[in-house]
């Protein structure tokens, strides 16, 4: 238990050192919420030109709400920043990891946008190929393809498989073989370096289940026998080094190491390859902790260390994609849900902790339980003249662990049936969203210029019992 600036003025000593109080706390603060979020005439928060509370009516609670105009500025910016930074040389793209958030309607919009897909199993690319998302702009990632995922790939055309393994150069091979084709193949190398949690650490040697080991001689053994084989086309390199990053410190290392290999490849093996995949991973603002970097900066200061290190080796600068999807999906959705029960647990001495539940829960928003992850929210339907209050937002699961904001200031008379919004909920909420409890999973609403519409409606208990044949 920490003591915070506000001490026991404030009766509730449970806010983290890094929570600011807040000076107003119907403030909507900037870069945490999407881009046409604001108060309407009442008071409740609007967004796509409609408020919450018509929303909470129409839709019902707990729903995502995404800002479409939002998702999609976000996705032609980076597709524009990458674009530009590597204008000089080759050209940059972008891909759009479609796990971070995928249906139709949305692989749709970053169709129209010009930007490639990233899909990891054949139920992702089903959605692609439902929405009509062209193939070769679809890459296809994962660590254990079946025969079955590789198949429709190759079938439908994919513009690339990221092969991950020594032991998935024999399986592409013999897949595209039998279908009479060749396999366009890029490589995904295990550089060593790691990001997570503000900092990244880079190390010699690798421990998880990714990639092609660097160190160990697997990449360079995996471009050997790609080269040979008479059914694969070697398109490039691939490398990501995780999530929610913050500076390009990450990617000087690992780009180094990626185009250190670059040039061990022209010199013993005689090819020179032409493509990077430099990954995703950008971080984005959960909380006033976060400060994430514009795309413009990231691509321009990836573009400058790639340059760099392609200079120093004598090599020409390779064509450069990326696959940001947090980024791009993250900061466009809101949660809107609505109050039940409110609680204050005396936690011994004058300390106290106010419980707030709500009608979703960890089944919609397992980040916090599963990565401890630290979001926001905001009383949405109303402002209030109240005092803030440090409360902990907490879900209907029978699980003590089912938080959604372990620590956030609201309206000290926040109570049953108002609206909270936790806002950046648009990447690995929904596309991790469960069944637990049997909780019906919320539905998806895209919001633009006034207007609503269902991208992916909300469960129902038919839903639910579908599935049981007894
Ligand atoms: C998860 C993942 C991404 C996207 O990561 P974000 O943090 O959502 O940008 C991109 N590429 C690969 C290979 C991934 O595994």
């Amino acid at each position: 238990m920490r003591a915070h600036e506000a001490g026991a003025l404030h009766g509730n000593d449970a806010a983290p050192t890094w929570l600011p109080y807040p000076a107003d706390v119907n403030h909507l603060i900037p870069g945490l919420w999407s881009q046409t979020c604001r108060r309407d005439a009442d008071g409740a928060v609007e967004v796509g030109g409609v408020s919450v509370t018509r929303l909470a009516e129409e839709v019902g609670t707990p729903a995502f709400v995404l800002d479409e105009d939002d998702f999609r500025a976000r996705a032609r910016r980076f597709r524009d920043a990458a674009a530009e930074a590597f204008r000089a040389h080759a050209g940059g793209e972008v891909y759009y990891a479609g796990k971070s958030f995928l249906c139709t309607e949305v692989a749709r919009w970053v169709d129209e946008d010009g930007l490639g897909l990233d899909v990891c199993t054949g139920g992702e690319l089903a959605v692609a190929l439902r929405a009509g998302f062209p193939p070769a702009r679809t890459a296809l990632h994962g660590n254990n393809k079946s025969d079955a995922e590789i198949r429709r790939a190759l079938e439908v055309g994919v513009g690339r498989i990221v092969v991950d393994s020594l032991g998935e150069i024999d399986q592409v091979e013999r897949i595209a073989a039998a279908l009479g084709t060749t396999a366009p193949v890029m490589l995904r190398i295990t550089t060593g370096v790691e990001a997570h949690t503000h900092e990244f650490i880079a190390t010699a040697h690798e421990d998880q289940k990714f990639g092609l080991s660097l160190s160990a001689g697997d990449a360079f053994e995996a471009i050997r026998r790609t080269l040979e084989a008479t059914h694969l086309e070697l398109v490039g390199l691939h490398s990501h080094i995780g999530s929610q990053i913050f500076d390009v410190g990450g990617f000087e290392v690992a780009a180094r190491r990626v185009i250190d290999l670059v040039a061990r490849v022209r010199e013993e093996l005689g090819h020179t390859i032409t493509q990077l995949d430099l990954g995703g991973g950008f971080g984005v603002m959960y909380n006033t902790q976060h400060t994430p970097s514009t795309p413009e900066a990231l691509m321009d200061g990836i573009a400058g260390i790639v340059e760099k290190q392609c200079h120093e080796a004598e090599l020409p600068v390779p064509h450069v994609s990326f696959e940001p999807g947090r980024a791009i999906a993250g900061p466009s959705t809101q949660t809107l849900y609505t109050v039940g029960t409110v609680k204050d647990v005396r936690l011994g001495g004058p300390h106290h902790r106010v419980y707030v539940s709500v009608d979703g829960g960890m089944s919609d928003n397992i980040r916090t339980a599963l990565y401890d992850a630290d979001y926001s929210c905001l009383l949405s339907n109303r402002v209030s003249g109240e005092r803030p209050e440090v409360v902990r937002v907490v879900g209907k699961h029978c699980e003590s662990g089912d938080i959604v904001v372990k620590d956030e200031y609201l309206p000290a008379d926040v109570e049953a049936g108002d609206l909270v919004s936790v806002p950046v909920t648009g990447a690995y909420c929904y596309a991790l969203a469960s069944n637990y409890n049997h909780v019906p999973r919320p539905p998806v609403v895209a919001v633009k210029d006034g207007a609503w519409r269902t991208l992916l409606r909300r469960e129902t208990e038919e839903d639910l019992l579908g599935l049981d044949q007894g």
